[in-house]
């Protein structure tokens, strides 16, 4: 995509789960090249806005527009193909097969088993090809020394990292990470910040939910801010941090 093309657009929408309203009548856009955080309390939203885009969950109301098309009701995969690729809040890996292993199949199944089954499916350039690309992932985030080792013994930070490389083996122009920062030490953070600002300089958009306000304050170029389901403000992080109506339901100050 050229830079400043709008790619993503929510219109709208809304989730309703029975009598609970998860999301409501929020809208928003994400353009090429650019990181959008949807920030917000716990219950806000931001998951289920994030299950809305990528087709985890059916719209009750609204739209969601890729590049100009509508994609809501789509199935997941098929959303997926268009270019759009994620991560979930927790960590979904195996963690008995190594990293490279994780990200090069990790698109295929929840089990060993099943990620095994499916291999022997896979002709050889099939596979080759995937590993090939898996390896490049890893070295593009930084993470080619720990390649080989099992997935398991990674700490949180590089298992986020990990999840990162497995969502860009698919060549995505978006991708949507749903709190990457969560329960990350300083340092890890700062390497995670590190990687999302290399991937936009390298033309990538991005769309992050996160609970911490100040780690997407130096890295988003635009922030929403969701309160109970719905969107409270919009704008750079400079307006968002200044907004009154923030400070008292977001920072409670
Ligand atoms: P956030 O990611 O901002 O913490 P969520 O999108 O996960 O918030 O949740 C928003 C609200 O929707 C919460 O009240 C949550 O309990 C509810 N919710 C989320 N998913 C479901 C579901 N599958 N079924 C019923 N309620 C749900
Ligand atoms: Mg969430």
């Amino acid at each position: 995509p050229a830079a400043g093309e709008r790619l993503l657009e929510v219109d709208a929408v809304r989730k309703q789960f029975g009598g609970l309203v998860a999301v409501n009548d929020v809208s928003f856009a994400v353009d090429a090249g650019q990181i959008v955080a949807l920030i917000g309390p716990n219950g806000a939203g931001k998951s289920t806005t994030f299950n809305l885009v990528t087709g985890v969950l059916p719209l009750t109301a609204g739209a969601v527009r890729w590049r100009g098309q509508a994609i809501g009701g789509m199935p997941s995969r098929a959303i997926a193909r268009l270019g759009i690729s994620r991560t979930f809040q927790h960590v979904k890996m195996i963690p008995e097969m190594t990293v490279l292993e994780n990200v090069a199949l990790g698109g295929y199944g929840r089990t060993k088993a099943g990620v095994l089954q499916a291999m022997l499916r896979l002709d050889r350039a099939e596979e080759r090809r995937l590993f090939a690309e898996a390896e490049r992932q890893l070295a593009r985030i930084g993470m080619a020394a720990q390649m080989h080792e099992l997935a398991g013994n990674l700490a949180l930070g590089p298992q986020r990292l990990m999840e990162i490389a497995r969502a860009l083996a698919t060549d995505p122009a978006l991708l949507l990470l749903d709190e990457p920062a969560a329960g990350l030490r300083h340092h890890e953070k700062h390497a995670l910040a590190e990687v999302l600002r290399q991937l936009k300089a390298e033309g990538m958009s991005l769309l992050l939910v996160e609970h911490d306000m100040d780690f997407v304050m130096g890295l988003a170029d635009r922030v929403v801010v969701m309160e109970f389901g719905t969107r409270l403000i919009e704008g750079t992080p400079a307006e968002v941090q200044a907004s009154p109506e923030v400070r008292a339901a977001y920072l409670g100050t």
